[in-house]
C-alpha cells in the first residue's frame, strides 16, 4: 500500500503532535511553516549578546506522565525541576500569588475592605453567573474582584469580565476560603496553592529543545506560506508559486487565517470566523549586567498605566540561557486585533518598558542593558469573550463538513498549554487516520 499523503500545516506542538501520531503507523507527513525556523510558539532565539530568549515565557508544568517522558526523552533526559515562584506588582506593593492570599503588608483600608466584602459577598443568597464579571464578584467580593482580577483582564484580555464567559478557567483561577484570606492578611507565611507546583525547563537551548526528538518524524518544508486551499480539488497554494495535492491535511494554521484562504467558504462561516477574539502580543527582550533582578519566575502587573502586563526572567529558568552574572527579563506588551488594534513597530515598545521597569524599581540607574530585542506575536492568547462559542461552532463545523482536521491552540481555539496542543495534534491525525480507513 503507498502510503497516504498527509500534510500537517504548521511546525509548532500541534504540527508535531500529529507528526509523531502518523510516525507510529509509519507515516511521514509532509509538514509546511511560513516561518523560516520550525517550533511556532516554542521556538525559542539565541541572540549575538549570548541571552536566549523564547517565543513568550514557556515553562513545561503537564501532568501527564506519558507527555513529561516524551519531553524528557527529546531532551536526553537534560532538564531542570524547578519549584515555582510567583509575585504580583499593584501599586508599588509585591504580593505574592495568588495576591488574595497574600494580602499581609498592603495598605490597611484595602485589608479591611477586601475582607469586608468577601464576608458580605459569603452571606448573600447565590445568584447566577452569568459572565466572568459576575464569577469574579461572586468568587471574592468587589474591592479584591475590581482593583485585581478585573483589572488584569483588562491588560490581558483587552475586554472586559462583563464580556467574558467562563469556560476557559478549569483551576486556573484559586477561590480562597475566609479562614485562608484571613491568615494571609495577619501573617506573611501561607500556603501555596497555584494549580503549579514545579515545572520542568531544559537545561540547554531554551524550550525549543523538547521538539528535538520529534523534527526528524516529518518532511519540513520551512518558508512556505499558505496562501489558498481548494478543498474540491485537494490542492494547497503557497505564496512561493508551489501548488501541491493532498489526501488528508492536518492544519495548526490559526482559524481566522484559514478560513479565508479556503476557496468558496460561505459568508456566514468567514464572518464567524472574523468575530474570533485574540491577543496579540508584543514581546520585549532585555539582557541586563546583574542577575538578581527578581526572586520570581514571573511577576503580573496590575496597574494600567504600566505598559507590560507580565515579567519573566529566562536567565532563572536555565543558567544556559544568559551569560554568566547578568539576567534577563522578558516583558509581555497586549494588544488584540479586536479590542485594541496594535499599530506601530515593535521596536516602538522597547522605551517604554524600560521606563516602566525602572519605575517599579526592577531596574536601577547603575544597570547596564547588554540586549534589547522586540518581536510581535500576532497570536498570542484566545479571548474567551461572549462571541466565541456560537462563532467557534459554526467555524468548527465547516471545517468538519470539509474533512479538514484542525488541532493545536489556534485550531481548537482554545486556552490550550503546550501539552494540550501536542495531544490535540496527536488526537487530529487520528480522526485523520480514522477517515482514511473509512474511504479505502
Ligand atoms: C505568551 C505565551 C506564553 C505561553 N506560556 C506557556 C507555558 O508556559 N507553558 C505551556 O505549556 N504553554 C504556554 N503557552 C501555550 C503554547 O505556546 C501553545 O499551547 C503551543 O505552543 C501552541 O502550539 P500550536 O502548534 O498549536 O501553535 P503554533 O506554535 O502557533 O504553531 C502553528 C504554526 O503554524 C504556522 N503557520 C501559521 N500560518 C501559516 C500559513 N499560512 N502557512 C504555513 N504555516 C503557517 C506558524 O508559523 C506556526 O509555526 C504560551 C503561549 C503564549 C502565547
Amino acid at each position: 500500500m503507498p502510503s497516504p499523503n498527509v500534510v500537517v500545516l504548521g511546525t509548532g506542538m500541534a504540527g508535531f503532535g500529529a507528526a509523531h501520531r502518523l510516525h507510529a503507523e509509519g507515516i511521514a507527513p509532509v509538514m509546511y511553516d511560513k516561518n523560516s525556523y520550525h517550533g511556532g510558539h516554542t521556538a525559542s532565539f539565541r541572540f549575538e549578546s549570548g541571552f536566549l530568549f523564547d517565543v513568550g515565557p514557556h515553562i513545561s508544568f503537564t501532568k501527564d506522565p506519558r507527555i513529561q517522558e516524551l519531553f524528557a526523552e527529546s531532551v536526553d533526559q537534560q532538564f531542570e525541576t524547578i519549584q515555582i515562584s510567583l509575585n504580583n506588582y499593584w501599586r508599588g506593593y509585591w504580593p505574592k500569588h495568588p495576591a488574595q492570599l497574600h494580602l499581609h503588608g498592603m495598605p490597611d483600608d484595602l485589608i479591611v475592605k477586601v475582607i469586608s466584602d468577601f464576608v458580605e459577598e459569603r452571606q448573600a443568597p447565590e445568584r447566577p453567573i452569568k459572565n466572568y464579571a459576575d464569577w469574579l464578584l461572586a468568587s471574592f467580593g468587589r474591592t479584591f474582584a475590581e482593583q485585581f482580577p478585573m483589572q488584569y483582564t483588562r491588560k490581558y484580555h483587552l475586554t472586559t469580565a462583563e464580556n467574558m464567559s467562563i469556560d476557559w478557567l478549569g483551576p486556573r483561577i484559586y477561590r480562597p476560603s475566609l479562614e485562608e484570606v484571613l491568615r494571609g492578611a495577619i501573617s506573611p507565611s501561607s500556603p501555596h496553592v497555584h494549580y503549579i507546583t514545579h515545572f520542568r525547563y531544559p537545561k540547554n537551548g531554551g524550550f525549543e529543545s523538547y521538539l528535538k526528538k520529534f523534527v526528524p518524524l516529518g518532511n519540513l518544508k520551512l518558508n512556505h506560506e499558505l496562501a489558498s486551499i481548494d478543498p474540491r480539488t485537494r490542492e494547497l497554494t503557497f505564496s512561493n508559486g508551489l501548488v501541491t495535492h493532498y489526501d488528508s491535511l492536518i492544519s495548526s494554521v490559526a482559524l481566522p487565517d484559514l478560513i479565508q484562504m479556503i476557496q468558496g467558504a460561505p459568508k456566514e462561516v468567514l464572518d464567524a470566523a472574523g468575530r474570533l477574539a485574540c491577543s496579540t502580543v508584543v514581546l520585549v527582550n532585555i539582557g541586563v549586567n546583574r542577575e538578581n533582578l527578581s526572586n520570581a519566575h514571573m511577576t503580573y502587573f496590575y496597574d494600567e498605566d504600566i505598559c507590560f502586563t507580565r515579567l519573566g526572567f529566562p536567565h532563572m529558568l536555565s543558567a544556559t540561557n544568559a551569560p554568566a552574572g547578568t539576567g534577563s527579563i522578558q516583558a509581555e506588551v497586549y494588544f488584540s486585533e479586536k479590542y485594541k488594534p496594535f499599530t506601530g513597530s515593535p521596536e516602538d515598545l522597547i522605551e517604554p518598558v524600560i521606563t516602566d521597569l525602572r519605575r517599579c524599581g526592577l531596574l536601577r540607574d547603575d544597570d547596564k542593558i547588554l540586549c534589547r530585542k522586540a518581536m510581535k506575536l500576532r497570536y498570542a492568547n484566545i479571548i474567551f469573550d461572549l462571541d466565541r462559542a456560537a462563532a467557534l461552532k459554526t467555524v468548527h463545523g465547516y471545517l468538519d463538513e470539509l474533512g479538514i482536521a484542525y488541532c493545536g491552540r489556534y485550531g481548537e481555539w482554545g486556552y490550550m498549554w503546550t501539552d494540550e496542543s501536542f495531544k490535540s495534534g496527536e488526537q487530529a491525525a487520528e480522526r485523520t487516520l480514522s477517515a482514511a480507513a473509512c474511504r479505502s
